[in-house]
């Protein structure tokens, strides 16, 4: 029997190893050390900024931005219905109140909903969440513009596009900050782990200090407010610097497949130029044929997955205002993440190939 193919494992091997056991001989097994602040200055150098702060998830980046933006009860998110919960939980945390916004074709927010929303939203505090999901870029120039004519703050979550670009900016550089995920299956990983990427040197310094418990900077422990532990190790940051000295390779091969998969015909979500390709999503004519689709892929022991399901149909957010929604309804019911990963083989794709061809 041949093994189970995954959506998007890890992509990772000797050199990961290496940076690991190197880190562990430096003695630095203690959770700071030179490879975070290495790691640091690699990420802000891929995203065009002048600061980044490695964590320990994207969602505790997110967390940490909420923070420091002083996101509360009197604020209203605006984010795209249509992304993983991890985009919306710390400002829900927080008590803002959460606006979604219908997507376009590609599942990015579509900004003339957004700005209906914006226009009739009556909170004194506004922040508009933009999210560069399955790897394609939001558009920055069109958030940007809208969150200065309504007052309200930006931020980007990147979780899902290290490696893309959009009009020459790459994912991570728009907004007051944005995030970067490290999660397992995403491009890049450090088996867990995150980043705040910002320009503004308050922001990024007040993160850091959040991020380890908010000590100030004196002989014994003292605190002028209560902060979170959220570093990354400096094993784990060693294993992102490897990562990323493989990033063309993974992303040259993601769009490979997203090519591939193209060349074998059917309908998919469009990415972009820029996109990172992280997943390929198929989209099917019915909910049905999706179903069908997965079945076929079950018993081919292939992991598939359908499209996140978009945040307004979700039980614990019924309460939420919606703009449209339509959209990305349809991708949710009928689009499926086919399997994706930079390791993927030829004999991998051979079995994949044969359950596309032999759908009905
Ligand atoms: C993965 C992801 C996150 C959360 O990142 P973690 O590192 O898993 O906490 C946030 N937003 C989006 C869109 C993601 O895909």
């Amino acid at each position: 029997m041949s093994k189970r193919i995954f959506l998007s494992p890890p992509f990772a091997g000797a050199a990961e190893r290496k940076a690991v056991a190197a880190a562990f001989d430096s003695k630095y097994l203690a959770p700071c050390g030179p490879d975070v602040e290495r790691f640091e200055r690699q990420l802000a150098a891929l995203a065009g900024r002048r600061h980044a702060v490695a964590v320990s998830s994207g969602t505790a980046a997110l967390d940490l931005i909420m923070h420091c933006l002083g996101v509360n009860g009197d604020w209203t998110v605006f984010a795209p219905t249509l992304t993983f919960v991890a985009s919306v939980g710390p400002a829900f945390h927080r008590g803002a109140k959460l606006t979604f916004v219908d997507c376009d074709s590609q599942g990015l927010i579509q900004p003339q909903l957004l700005e209906q929303a914006l226009k009739a939203c009556k909170s004194r505090h506004k922040l508009v969440l933009g999210v560069d999901l399955y790897g394609n870029c939001c558009d920055y120039g069109a958030l940007e513009a809208l969150a200065a004519a309504y007052g309200a703050q930006l931020v980007v979550d990147s979780a899902e596009a290290v490696g893309a670009v959009r009009d020459g900016r790459p994912a991570g550089s728009a907004g007051v900050a944005a995030i970067y995920s490290f999660n397992g299956n995403k491009i890049v990983t450090t088996s867990s782990g995150g980043a705040v990427l910002t320009d503004d040197p308050e922001l990024a310094r007040r993160a850091a200090k959040l991020a380890q418990q908010s000590r100030e900077p004196v002989l014994w422990y003292e605190h002028r407010e209560v902060g979170y532990n959220y570093r990354l190790s400096n094993i784990l940051a060693a294993i992102g610097c490897a990562q990323l000295g493989r990033l063309k390779t993974i992303l040259e091969k993601r769009r490979r497949l997203y090519r591939h998969y193209l060349e074998l015909g059917g309908e998919y979500l469009e990415h972009s130029p820029g996109g990172n390709c992280w997943l390929t999503i198929r989209l099917l004519a019915s909910e049905q044929a999706r179903d069908r689709l997965v079945e076929a892929f079950d018993r081919a022991d292939i992991e598939v997955r359908p499209v996140w399901k978009p945040m307004h149909l979700q039980p614990v957010f019924a309460g939420c205002p919606v703009v449209g929604g339509e959209t990305a309804e349809r991708l949710f019911r009928t689009g499926l993440c086919l399997p994706s990963g930079t390791g993927l083989t030829r004999n991998n794709l051979k079995r994949i190939d044969e359950v596309l061809l032999n759908m009905v």
